[in-house]
Order: C-alpha cells, then sequence, then structure tokens
C-alpha cells in the first residue's frame, strides 16, 4: 500500500512564532511537525493553524499578519513543501513528491470584526477558519463559554461572507448553539478539523451524534484528534486502539466517507502512546490495516479529506 496521509490540524505555526529559535526544517525534539517528521511518515498535505496564544493579552491583525510571515518564512519556502490554495495546487502535490501545506486560521478573534482583513486573508491564501477558539468572541461563543451563546449579529454576516467567499468554515470549538445556528442559515459543507465523538467520549469538545450526522449530511468531514482526553477521558495513558473506537463510531453514524485525522500536534501536551510526534504516524496505519480493508484504511488517512477539498478549494 502506498501511504498517503492528510493531516487537518496542528499548531506547529505557534510554536514556531512563540520560539523564533525552532526551525521547521529539521527535526526538533520540542515541534511534532516539522519536515522531516512529515516526510517520515509520508504525510502528504498538513493543516497548520493561525492560532494566537493565550498569552497574547490583546490579539491583532498584526499578530496574524506575523504568523502568516512565519508560516512563509519556515514552511512555504522550504523546498519540499508546496502551499495549496487551489485544486490546481493539489494536484501538483499529489503528481510529484512535494508535501502540501494548507493554510487555515482558528479563532476569528483577531479580526475584530473587520470583513477587509477577512477578505485580506482569504488573499493571502487562508483556505479554512474556526470561528472560535474555546471562549466567546464577537462573532460567536465557544463551546467552554458558560453562557452558552450562539453567533452575534456580526458573526452571522461574517458567515455569509465565508459562505460567499469560498472559505472552508471549522466548527471545531464551536458552541453547540452556534453550530445549530450554522446549519440553518450555511448551505455549504463546513468541517470539524479536530473533534471526536461524544458518545465514545463525552468531553464538550466533542461532537454528538446529531452533530455528526448534520456534518455528513452536508457532504462536510470530520477529523479525529490525538487530544488523549477527547479520545479516553477514564484513563492516564491512551492506547491508539481507543482512537479506533471513534473512528468505528462515527462509522456506524453513516460517516465512513466523511472521516480523516486532525491531529491537534504542536497543541497538546499529553499525546496517545505511540503517537508522540507526526513521524509517528505509522502506528495508526498498522492498527488501522488490522481492522479495516485497504479501502477504507486509504480514505480515512487520505481520501476523504482529499474529496473534501477537491470539493471545496477554490478551482
Ligand atoms: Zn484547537
Amino acid at each position: 500500500m502506498k501511504i498517503k496521509i492528510m493531516d487537518g490540524h496542528c499548531d506547529a505555526l505557534t510554536k514556531l512564532y512563540m520560539n523564533p529559535k525552532l526551525q521547521f526544517g529539521i527535526e526538533e525534539q520540542e515541534l511534532d511537525v516539522s519536515y522531516p517528521r512529515l516526510k517520515q511518515a509520508g504525510v502528504k498535505v498538513q493543516c497548520f493553524a493561525i492560532y494566537l496564544s493565550d498569552s497574547i493579552q490583546q490579539p491583532t491583525f498584526d499578530h496574524i499578519l506575523q504568523m502568516v510571515d512565519v508560516f512563509h518564512r519556515q514552511v512555504v519556502q522550504h523546498p519540499g513543501m508546496h502551499f495549496i490554495q487551489s485544486e490546481a495546487d493539489w494536484r501538483i502535490v499529489e503528481a510529484g513528491d512535494l508535501i502540501g501545506a494548507i493554510l487555515t486560521l482558528e479563532g476569528v478573534d483577531a479580526l475584530a470584526g473587520n470583513m477587509t482583513h477577512l477578505r485580506i486573508l482569504q488573499h493571502l491564501g487562508v483556505r479554512s477558519i474556526g470561528l472560535t477558539w474555546n471562549y466567546a468572541n464577537w462573532a460567536a461563543d465557544g463551546v467552554m463559554e458558560p453562557r452558552k451563546g450562539g453567533f452575534t449579529r456580526k458573526g452571522k454576516l461574517m458567515l455569509k461572507e465565508l459562505e460567499t467567499m469560498g472559505i472552508i468554515v471549522d466548527v471545531s470549538h464551536l458552541s453547540t448553539a452556534a453550530f445549530w445556528e450554522l446549519v440553518e442559515i450555511y448551505s455549504k459543507p463546513f468541517i470539524a478539523s479536530h473533534s471526536n465523538a461524544q458518545k465514545v467520549c463525552p468531553h464538550p469538545r466533542n461532537l454528538s451524534d446529531d452533530q455528526i450526522k448534520a456534518i455528513i449530511q452536508c457532504k462536510g468531514n470530520i477529523g479525529i484528534t490525538f487530544v488523549p482526553y477527547f479520545v479516553d477521558s477514564a484513563i492516564m495513558t491512551v492506547p491508539i486502539s481507543a482512537l479506533l473506537k471513534h473512528i468505528d463510531y462515527v462509522c456506524a453514524l453513516g460517516g465512513e466517507q466523511h472521516i480523516g485525522f486532525g491531529s491537534d500536534f504542536d497543541g497538546i501536551e499529553q499525546w496517545i502512546k505511540g503517537l508522540r510526534h507526526a513521524g509517528q504516524y505509522g502506528n495508526i496505519i498498522e492498527a488501522l490495516c488490522k481492522n479495516y480493508r485497504e479501502s477504507q484504511v486509504e480514505a480515512f488517512l487520505y481520501g476523504n479529506w482529499r474529496n473534501f477539498m477537491l470539493q471545496n478549494l477554490p478551482k
């Protein structure tokens, strides 16, 4: 089997931004996602999130631009990488040995409701936007915000703008109320880039059965994530087999063609046993191959994300 992998979410850019000494091009102990590790595992496409760390008191658009700069200097300029902004870019990556990088934004906080800034991000190649992190921002409430609100008026306007612009909407971290408002007013397929199944592991960051079904219904995609306490909250050392329970569960709800991975590497401080960094993706492949047909394994690792992206990236 020729292994190809796409990963729907990592926070390597945040680490590279916060610690300018780190280098994407070499194997760094501190960096779960680096070029050598992606290459080692056969990751073909990696999403890189612009996430402004909690330690930044007043997040501004300038911080976002600084992270776009880091993305270009560290990731895009690496000779083994290719910036995926369109379907054509995906095909370039697929035809050769390059690894594709998709630029995403996690939380619109720093846009402060400015639609020009939103459009500038599109010009800069941002292709997917997670609306919130865990807490409320000007657009919507995150899933950990105690008041459990939905979208603001401005947030709904932004959603319409995203729909027109063709930027992929990501609902990971979004409050339940906002999720269902989105289903009402948003007509394009959307994703949960790094969330698991709530029935398997009852964490608010995970998706309920109805949410999973809604994502399947809209022809979206779910990235099963490696955050240990979103996989199994009852045990300290979480094995890879626990990850497979989420895959089984989403498949049982009809999601076999709408599931992939979104590791959250570099956004986590605890790891699943055998999944310490991107270079260890092979351990999942081994576990998947024992339980699924080859065609299913290929779809989970790459094919489902590929189908989604080719449908939803700009032509
Ligand atoms: Zn996240």
